[in-house]
């Protein structure tokens, strides 16, 4: 095999798959070839999905036919549907087989609703649904209204982020609403471990919003489970983030909840020549800036097998946030790895640029490509 003839196939157009791309074309140049699967006409910020609904002109969409022009990726508007490991083959939904040298699965997790009834954060629709629930608050209709964290969530800064601007809403809507969250984590924002939660207390706390922390509560009845905020009065709307599940890639190795598992490189284990990265492994934190750094890792390894002369990139995660509070947004930091450091909590952006998914390639690249509205 010449290098030139190194084919990859990315499956997946978030960011893990845009990241993918972006550092394989800047570790090793014009000497692999790129095709992206998606079914995706557009690459979409999933962070600004909690502003969306206050403010649909803040969300960010990048055409993929822009990027693939921009980037020479070959863009199949289709889904991934089952790896034939023996023949390196990708079967799709509408764009046939492609054969691979190497594949990288960035499909994302599948948000399942937590809560009946619910609107789930990061599932289809929720856009819409939290629209019409803040249409249905300043008319006066909602008088209590519920954020939930569900157990087993590990990124839960959306949910704090979505009962902030909704505080923030209320208020200038003069519309006297009990808002308040419930949380399984012992503390807001637990994966940052000590410090960030005193942040978000504080806010909660000066919005108002009250804090129920280890706060949910399992019923059963015959079959059927279910989750409810603690006991107090009913809420008239709950606003719950997603349970994540795997995709289930049928041809490719999974644990029980269909996530894949893979090594500091991406690599699925057992598998020489497919990767993974972002919410699509079965690495606990589902986030966007993690999602890149796995990406990377896994763009230098691939790199380096098609002859590029670039250092390997292990995957350290290291978590970055920006806080987005209706007010000035607030910054924290904090590595995951074994030394695991202190968390850094800042007003300004310790980052370039202040974004919310921190990508090496990723961030400059939309920073040049996107008008940005300022975040509410
Ligand atoms: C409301 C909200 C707010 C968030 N805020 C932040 C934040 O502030 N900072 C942060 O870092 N992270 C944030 N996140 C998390 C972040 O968005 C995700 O962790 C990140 O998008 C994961 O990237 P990914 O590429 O793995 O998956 P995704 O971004 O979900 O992308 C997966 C892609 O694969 C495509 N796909 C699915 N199935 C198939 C298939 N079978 N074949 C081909 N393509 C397929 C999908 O259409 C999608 O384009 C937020 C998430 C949500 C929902």
């Amino acid at each position: 095999m010449t290098r030139r003839d190194l084919r990859v196939v990315v499956a997946g157009g978030g960011v893990a798959g845009l990241e993918a791309l972006l550092a394989l074309r800047s570790f090793a140049g014009h000497s692999v070839e790129l095709i992206l699967v998606t079914p995706d006409d557009d690459f979409v910020y999933r962070p600004l999905e909690v502003v969306e609904p206050f403010d649909p002109r803040a969300m960010v969409r990048v055409p993929w036919q822009r990027i693939a022009a921009d980037l020479a990726v070959g863009h199949r508007r289709a889904g991934a549907q089952e790896v034939d490991l023996d023949g390196n083959r990708l079967r799709t939904t509408t764009a046939g087989e492609l054969s691979f040298d190497v594949l990288i699965v960035a499909t994302g997790a599948t948000p399942r609703p937590a809560i009946p009834g619910g609107i789930t954060v990061g599932a289809p629709g929720a856009t819409e649904r939290l629209r019409h629930l803040l249409g249905t608050l300043r008319a006066g209709h909602i008088r209590r209204l519920a954020f939930v964290v569900p157990p087993g969530v590990t990124w839960s800064l959306p949910l704090y982020e979505l009962a902030l601007l909704t505080a923030r809403f209320a208020r200038e809507a003069k519309q006297e609403v009990d808002l308040s969250v419930a949380t399984a984590e012992s503390e807001p924002l637990e994966v940052f471990g000590s410090g960030a939660g005193e942040t978000v207390r504080e806010l909660l706390d000066d919005s108002s919003v009250r804090l129920a922390t280890n706060g949910l509560v399992q019923r059963r009845v015959g079959e059927r489970t279910w989750l409810e905020p603690p006991a107090g009065p009913r809420a008239d709307a709950v606003v719950a983030m997603a349970r994540l599940a795997g995709p289930y890639l049928r041809g490719l190795p999974a644990d029980g909840d269909g996530f894949l598992t893979v090594d500091e490189h991406g690599r699925v284990e057992g598998e020489s020549d497919v990767y993974a990265a972002g919410d699509a492994t079965s690495f606990a934190v589902k986030q966007g800036g993690l999602a890149a750094q796995q990406a990377e890792a896994v763009a230098s390894e691939i790199a380096r097998r098609a002859g590029a002369e670039v250092e390997a990139r292990r995957f350290k995660p290291v978590l970055r946030a920006m806080l987005l509070t209706g007010e000035a947004p607030r910054y924290l930091r904090v590595a995951l790895t074994a030394a695991a450091s202190r968390p850094e909590r800042s007003d300004q952006s310790p980052w370039w640029p202040p974004v919310k998914i921190v990508g090496r390639h990723l961030a400059p690249y939309l920073a040049g490509h996107v008008d940005w509205v300022a975040p509410a």
